[in-house]
């Protein structure tokens, strides 16, 4: 294993933080290369402790001269985020110094500046020797697209891309590029995540999807189906709840997590079967965000997991400043699917993310490739 401390653009005097990076295997290898990074939102804490379980396993399997490909961990993604600390609270997912959220807005490419016809055979070499060096020509300015700049170019190396984030409150959950769906879900039943929300690339995208967008921009431009195979795959995972850091979790997470790194080809060697289970697939437009419409307590009448049916009443606005007293507004499922994502707040306003609920039919009032917004 060798460590990497790459340092950030010093954002203060007398203040500098810090990338550390992790890798595993041999740069000569010619295996597939797996790209894991956790904390991309600052505030979302259980995948980081499942990256300190896989990190041992990493290095026993290469000590055992099991690794047949090369590993590329990033333990903490977002040391600017981290260190937000607001009274008390630490603020992750957006940038306080107004560069928006986190996991959006990673460098883009032109990939028609790409020279296709020059690589003919060596078209997924060349295309990301490309990528690489069109990276290294951006001047980003400042310290979180510097960030931004340095993690989508490590894991612009790999054949696959894991990118750890958690929820409020919720069930382990997996997203995906729509035409990914058949790989993602085999490596969701692997991890024992039940659900996978697949999104189009054409709108907003995240740092799985900003990874991917231009081998599919290329494949679009060319028709080249070499590129098909050559393609990451590239996959969000969120490991539960904020809260949801426990040892006893992170192990059973870590060995899943091996597990798929021996599915895609990383590591190698004899190992157990994996433990599959069932993933419901849900396009991410058939899954309602909910909203708060006004302000006011809530509260919660089903528990995280049940399935609702439309219509059904599952939670309440207390209407604490109205007369009469005891004023509820009454929110109703608006698909059937099951209730995740639920939020920690109790006290809500309105436009606050409340809960969602995973269907499988699309819904008219979302806006396709806006990702979770309406
Ligand atoms: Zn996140």
């Amino acid at each position: 294993m060798q460590t990497e401390t790459i340092p950030l653009w010093s954002p203060a005097p007398g203040t500098r933080r810090e990338l550390l990076v992790y890798r595993f295997g041999s740069d000569a290898s010619t295996g597939p290369v797996a790209y894991l990074q956790a904390g991309l939102h600052a505030d979302e804490w259980p995948g980081l402790l499942v990256l300190q379980h896989l990190i041992p396993l990493l290095t026993k399997a290469e000590a055992e001269g099991r690794l047949k490909g090369r590993i590329i961990l990033v333990p903490f993604a977002n040391p600017v985020g981290m260190s937000q600390n607001i009274f008390g609270y630490v603020t992750g997912r957006f940038d306080l110094t107004g560069r928006g959220n986190f996991n959006r807005n990673f460098p883009t490419f032109n990939v028609g500046e790409f020279e296709i016809d020059a690589l003919p055979d060596d078209l997924g070499p060349g295309f990301r020797e490309f990528l690489k060096q069109s990276l290294q020509s951006r001047y980003p300015d400042n310290e979180t697209d510097y960030l931004k700049q340095l993690l989508l170019g490590l894991a612009l190396e790999a054949d696959f891309v894991f990118d750890l984030h958690c929820d409020d409150y919720t069930a382990a959950h997996a997203y995906c590029a729509d035409f990914q769906q058949a790989k993602a879900a085999e490596v969701a039943g692997i991890l024992g995540f039940t659900h996978l929300f697949t999104e189009p690339l054409d709108g907003v995208i995240a740092f799985d999807g900003s990874a991917l967008k231009p081998w599919y921009d290329l494949l679009a431009a060319t028709g080249n189906t070499q590129l098909a195979a050559e393609m990451p795959l590239a996959m969000t995972l969120e490991y539960r709840g904020q809260i949801d850091v426990d040892d006893a979790l992170a192990e059973d997470d870590a060995e899943r997590l091996a597990s798929v790194l021996q599915h895609c080809g990383v590591i190698g060697g004899v190992q157990p079967e994996p433990r599959l289970c069932e993933v419901e697939i849900s396009p991410l437009q058939a899954v309602d965000t909910v909203y708060a419409p006004e302000t006011g307590l809530l509260v919660f009448r089903r528990q995280l997991g049940e399935r609702l049916k439309t219509g059904e009443h599952y939670a309440d606005i207390v209407r604490i400043d109205q007369l009469p007293p005891h004023n509820r507004l009454a929110l109703r499922a608006r698909t059937d699917g099951v209730l995740m994502g639920l939020s920690h707040r109790r006290l809500v306003r309105p436009g606050d993310q409340i809960a969602k609920v995973a269907g499988t039919e699309a819904l008219a009032h979302r806006r396709p490739g806006s990702l979770l917004q309406i």
